[in-house]
């Protein structure tokens, strides 16, 4: 038996049966690459489910991490640091929420669409709407607004006043009305594929929420900091939400999560309202502070849109039969095959030294770092049409 042949087996045997069997055992990562128990290299345009956005081993992150730890890493919410007031500011500036904004800092993806969901009833309104297929965690709070049936079925009932509306223009303004607290949504859908919303979704969505007095929310937890090829989703369309849900990419692979609030909404949580023992410590908030600083240093925001296009041209110009298209923007791109094998590429692609993601039986989704530059979208598109082949 090989070393990972034991550790997969000691995994299967210690972690809850929730968690998926291992594809591979990891061991370290630098830059846009990952090597495994057995030292094989493997490309990573996964980067951690667009978690690592400076890719591994970034030295920012490194001797941010380094320098916090050696000074302060908890600290409670009795008492405030330099790292969370710095990285509060900062995503004042980068979201545009500015000084009317707040910021909530919390540990993951769904405990900022808790705190958002808690928002949402503070509104005296109990009527929330959400899309179908969205995504937006596994707590119970974050599962009720969920449109996945096979996610949230085991365990209802949850929260009730949620309704998950089709994704049309259509279907918005039949739903919508003075009785809605809040509209929420993902501005693309990641973990359903890689899904647009119509042209001028998000433009009307803001209409209709002012006309009626709603919370427009959206969840930028997968397409936030930059991945899109803007610092936020919305930034495209020009328009101005009431809320933002952060996390994933903010941290580059440190557990956070952070809800910012606009204007009015800023005044809805109260003090004791909400809170949480982990939520904007100094080793988190150092991580979301220097990991933006990079992005914005180095230019990654433009690389995204840059590197998004230049991989949605070359996948499209490899004239693959089993290609349909490349949805998304920047560097969250789904992949369409003509055909259910996503499951199939993806293997043939790990086996191949690459990771890619089969987000659905006919989608692979790529969410490469930030920093990947010529040589990792050359070596990308030397391994990917391999891959397809030996699926087809
Ligand atoms: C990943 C994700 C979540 C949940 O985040 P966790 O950190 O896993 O709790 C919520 N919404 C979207 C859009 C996501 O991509």
């Amino acid at each position: 038996m090989t070393d990972t042949d034991d550790l997969v087996q000691r995994h299967s045997a210690a972690l809850m049966r929730s968690v998926p069997t291992p594809l591979a055992i990891l061991d370290r990562g630098e830059g846009a690459s990952v090597w495994d128990a057995e030292g094989k290299r493997y490309l990573d345009f996964l980067a951690g489910i667009a978690v690592n956005s400076l890719g591994h081993a970034h030295p920012v992150v490194v001797e941010t991490l380094a320098t916090q730890a050696a000074q302060v890493v908890h600290i409670s919410n009795y008492f405030a640091s330099r790292a969370q007031i710095g990285a509060a500011e900062r995503l004042l500036r980068l979201t545009g929420a500015g000084e009317d904004g707040r910021v909530f800092f919390c540990n993951s993806g769904a405990e900022a669409i808790e705190a958002a969901f808690k928002l949402t009833r503070l509104t005296g309104r109990k009527r929330v709407l959400t899309l179908q297929s969205s995504f937006h965690g596994r707590t119970m709070g974050s599962l009720s607004l969920t449109g996945k049936p096979a996610l949230r079925e085991a365990f209802e009932p949850l929260i009730p006043g949620v309704e998950h509306i089709d994704s049309s223009i259509a279907a918005l303004e039949a739903a919508m009305g003075p009785d809605v607290a809040a509209l929420l949504l993902e501005p693309i859908k990641g973990e359903a594929g890689v899904v647009e919303l119509p042209d001028g979704y998000l433009r009307r969505a803001r209409e209709l929420t002012h006309q009626h007095g709603a919370l427009l929310v959206l969840d930028e937890i997968q397409t936030g900091a930059g991945r899109t090829g803007d610092w936020f989703a919305y930034q495209h369309e020009g328009i101005v939400p009431d809320a933002v849900t952060l996390a994933k990419g903010i941290g580059a692979g440190v557990p956070v999560g952070a809800l910012v609030t606009f204007g009015a909404t800023s005044d809805l949580l109260g003090p004791g309202q909400h809170g949480s023992t982990f939520g904007g410590n100094p080793l988190a908030t150092a991580a979301v502070d220097a990991v933006l600083a990079e992005i914005e240093r180095a230019g990654l925001v433009q690389n995204a849109k840059a590197r998004g296009e230049q991989l949605r041209d070359g996948i499209l110009g490899l004239g693959s039969p089993l290609i349909g298209a490349v949805r998304g923007r920047g560097l969250l791109l789904g992949v369409a095959l003509t055909e259910p094998v996503a499951a199939k590429v993806s293997a043939a692609a790990l086996e191949l030294g690459l990771i890619v993601n089969a987000a659905n039986d006919s989608t692979i989704r790529l969410a490469p770092p930030l920093i990947i530059g010529d040589a990792e979208v050359a070596l990308f598109l030397d391994l990917f049409p391999r891959a397809l082949e030996a699926a087809a």
